[in-house]
C-alpha cells in the first residue's frame, strides 16, 4: 500500500481506495476495508465487503437492496456532521441520484471534499447539487472534454416526448434505454402522462427504493418481456443497456429504441448506429458543470478521477488550477453504453 499524504489533505491514495488517514477510513473503497462512506448506490462506488458503511438515509435502501438486506450501515442527512477519529464528516448534495453526496471532511482546521459522482442541472428527483468550499477537492470528470455540454432539462425532456409522440403516430411501441438506478426514473419522469410506462424488473427493484423515502413517481408497471410483450403496443417500455443487444428487445414488434446517455452527444458512440435514437441525458456534470463546480470549491489542490482526467487536469493548470488526476478504480454506470474517445477535441 501507498503512503502519501498531502500537505493540505488528510487523503490517500491508496490500493484499496481513498482514505482519510486521521479518520481511518475510506471513501468509496473498492476492496473490502473496516468502514467505508459511500457517496451514492451505484455499484463502482458502493461495493460488497465493508464491515462498516456510513451513507446518506436515501442511499441505505439501496445499498441494502443490492448489497444485502444484513449489512451493517448507517445513514444520515445532508448537513450533519459527525465526527470520526476526530475528523468532522458531512454529507452534502451531489445531484447526481438520489442520496447522491459529496463528502466534505474537516481536520485541523483544512477541508476537504470527495465529489463522487455529480451533476450541477438539477433533475428534480435527487436534491440538487450545492458547492461545498474547501482546500483539497476530489472531483469526477466522467465527461472531462469540452464536447460534453448539455441542453436544458426542458429541452432534453421535450426532445424524448417528442419522439415518443412520433412513434406512437407511427403505431410504435417506444424503448428508451438507460440504466436502471438514476436515468431510468428520470425517463419515466420526463414521459409522464405521454404513454403507459413499462419498465424492466431491475428497474422496478430500484423504483421502490425510490418510493420508499418518499419519492413520487409517475404510475408504471413492471413486466416480463417473455409474457407480455403483447399488450405493450404503442407504450414505453424502459430497459436497463444490458438488454440493448438482446433478443428480447427485438421481439418486441414495432418497436423503436432509442439510448438515453450523455456519450449520445457524440455521433460517434460506438453502438450508436444499433440504436434508432440518441438522446444526451446524463446524470454526471458536463464540461461547464465541472469547471463550475471546481471554481466555486476555491480549492487551491483538485484531484481529479474517472474518465478523462489528464485532459481536465491539462486545461486546470493552464488556468492557474493546481490540479493532478489520479488513477482509481470507479467506472461508471453509463458505461454499457461504450463511448469512442474522439480523436480530436
Ligand atoms: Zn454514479
Ligand atoms: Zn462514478
Amino acid at each position: 500500500m501507498v503512503w502519501d499524504l498531502y500537505l493540505f489533505g488528510v487523503l490517500s491514495f491508496t490500493s484499496a481506495g481513498i482514505f482519510c488517514v486521521p479518520g481511518n477510513f475510506y471513501i468509496d473503497p473498492w476492496l473490502p476495508v473496516d468502514m467505508a462512506v459511500i457517496t451514492h448506490g451505484h455499484g463502482d462506488h458502493a461495493r460488497w465487503g465493508m464491515k462498516k458503511y456510513l451513507c446518506h438515509h436515501f442511499t441505505v435502501p439501496i445499498l441494502k437492496s443490492r448489497i444485502g438486506i444484513d449489512i451493517k450501515v448507517q445513514g444520515i442527512g445532508y448537513n450533519e456532521p459527525i465526527t470520526i477519529n476526530n475528523v468532522k464528516v458531512s454529507l452534502h448534495p451531489a445531484g447526481h441520484i438520489i442520496g447522491s453526496a459529496q463528502v466534505r471532511l474537516e481536520y485541523q482546521g483544512n477541508v476537504t471534499v470527495i465529489s463522487g459522482d455529480y451533476k450541477t442541472q438539477n433533475d428534480y428527483l435527487s436534491t440538487p447539487f450545492e458547492p461545498v468550499k474547501c482546500d483539497v477537492f476530489v472531483t469526477e470528470s466522467t465527461f472531462g472534454l469540452p464536447i460534453y455540454n448539455w441542453s436544458s432539462l426542458e429541452q432534453q425532456n421535450e426532445q424524448l416526448r417528442q419522439w415518443v409522440a412520433q412513434n406512437q403516430s407511427d403505431n410504435r411501441t417506444s424503448v428508451c434505454i438507460g440504466y436502471s438506478l438514476g436515468k431510468a426514473q428520470r425517463i419515466m419522469k420526463a414521459l409522464e402522462g405521454s404513454a403507459p410506462l413499462y419498465v424492466h424488473a431491475s428497474i422496478g427493484k430500484l423504483n421502490e427504493a425510490y418510493t420508499s423515502v418518499g419519492i413520487q413517481l409517475p404510475d408504471y408497471e413492471t413486466i416480463d418481456l417473455r409474457e407480455d410483450i403483447k399488450r405493450i403496443n404503442k407504450g414505453i417500455v424502459i430497459l436497463p443497456p444490458s438488454l440493448l443487444d438482446s433478443n428480447v428487445i427485438h421481439r418486441i414488434p414495432n418497436m423503436a429504441n432509442a439510448i438515453c446517455s450523455g456519450w449520445m452527444q457524440v455521433r460517434g458512440a460506438r453502438r450508436w448506429r444499433s440504436a434508432d435514437a440518441g438522446f444526451a441525458i446524463s446524470d454526471h456534470a458536463d464540461w461547464g458543470g465541472l469547471l463550475g463546480a471546481i471554481r466555486a470549491t476555491g480549492a487551491e489542490k483538485v484531484y481529479i478521477t474517472h474518465g478523462r482526467t489528464n485532459i481536465l487536469a491539462r486545461y486546470l493548470n493552464e488556468i492557474g488550477i493546481n490540479a493532478e488526476d489520479v488513477k482509481t478504480e470507479f467506472g461508471d454506470e453509463e458505461e454499457a453504453i461504450d463511448p469512442v474517445i474522439p480523436a480530436r477535441l
